[in-house]
């Protein structure tokens, strides 16, 4: 089937084709420009650019595809979780498009589609995986029996995500927003084990509740006071090894957590997707570690963990394809849609 996938869970408008498990056209429109001066994303400035961004993104989608809308089988967007307003506008479109071509319509979830996504670039799941979704919102350990309808959530961040964590402390550092992509330039020329900052959860062992979930406000607490404390005492503060230590704590807890959630339930293929799946010591660590515990990592081009259509048209065909009853028109949008729930 040949289906249309629409994102806009926060600030990327994203529009994507895929037939199967063949991507044909992945189009984005970004407002992160407008937000950056604030800082942060602003949701009400958000959902306006989805509004003018939504139909030009779906005609480029469709013009790049060489296809015509009436070609396709079945409408995906994503139902949640995110950005209330973004996600209104995304499926206002969706469901316009329903209607209009007579298609079936399926709300689905954004974190899984993160993980979905992989199997465009490297080919359907060999079984059940692991998968890790890192992201500005995100942080969160999944098992994945099928993708389309059986995921359970091991655990997630019990307050900061990863990505958020890096842009606190970028802010902290004086690095623009967002300052993700800032800590790991920076981090590469310094020395991960300059300062030894804390890892959070990680005393909690297997059969503990707290066992994969994460935890990285008290890491970026301990950067701020370490930084407050160097400047107290005059010193300049030496930027690379801040970034490159705290990097390492943060990698070093997702990584282990990952391996040890792999081994104890005996899975041999990790998929990590989201923005944050971007980090440079995320991925080698993960290939590191992956190689000594005989996983097969799969981490998708920086392209396709960022938000974008891809992920929602591929899980959106995976959902089709297993059969699963679509979506009525009367679903609504759920900001913190559970990560157990595929399809709505
Ligand atoms: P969500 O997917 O949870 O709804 P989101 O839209 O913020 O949230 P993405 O766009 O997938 O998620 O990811 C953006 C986040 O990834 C930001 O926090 C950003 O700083 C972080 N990020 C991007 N590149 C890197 C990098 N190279 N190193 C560290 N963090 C990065
Ligand atoms: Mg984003
Ligand atoms: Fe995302």
């Amino acid at each position: 089937p040949l289906v249309l996938g629409i994102e806009t869970s926060c600030d990327e408008t994203g529009v994507a084709l895929v037939r199967g498990d063949e991507l044909l056209v992945d189009a984005t429109a970004s407002s992160m420009d407008e937000h950056a001066r604030y800082g942060g994303i602003i949701p009400e400035v958000a959902s306006r650019a989805h509004l003018e961004a939504m139909i030009p993104t779906i005609q480029q989608a469709v013009g790049e595809a060489d296809v015509d809308l009436s070609q396709v089988d079945a409408i995906a967007v994503t139902a949640g979780p995110g950005l209330v307003g973004p996600l209104t506008i995304g499926a206002a479109a969706a469901k316009a498009l329903s209607i209009g071509l007579g298609k079936p319509l399926y709300g689905v979830n954004h974190v899984i589609g993160h993980a979905c996504v992989d199997q465009l670039v490297d080919g359907p799941f060999p079984g059940r995986v692991m998968a890790l979704v890192v992201s500005g919102g995100h942080s969160s350990l999944l098992l994945v029996d099928d993708v389309a309808t059986a995921v359970t959530e091991l655990g997630s961040t019990l307050d900061d995500a990863a990505g958020e964590a890096f842009d606190k402390v970028g802010r902290l550092l004086g690095l623009p927003y967002p300052g993700g992509p800032h800590i790991d330039r920076l981090a590469r020329a310094g020395d991960p084990n300059a300062i030894r900052f804390p890892r959070g959860l990680t005393a909690a062992k297997d059969q503990d509740k707290h066992a994969y979930d994460f935890s990285f406000s008290g890491l970026k607490t301990a950067v701020a006071r370490w930084v407050e404390a160097e400047q107290d005492a005059g010193r300049a503060i030496p930027v690379a090894d801040v970034a490159a230590s705290f990097a390492e704590a943060v990698v070093d807890v997702l990584t282990a957590k990952t391996i040890a959630a792999c081994r104890r339930h005996d899975v041999d293929t990790l998929v990590v997707g989201g923005g944050f799946s971007a980090n440079s010591q995320l991925r080698e660590k993960a290939a590191q570690r992956c190689a000594e515990a005989g996983v097969d990592l799969r981490i998708p081009p920086i392209r396709y963990c960022t938000d974008n259509g891809a992920m929602i048209a591929a899980l959106g065909s995976a959902v089709v394809r297993a059969g699963v009853a679509p979506s009525t028109l009367d679903i609504g949008v759920d900001s913190s849609m559970s990560l157990t729930t595929v399809s709505v």
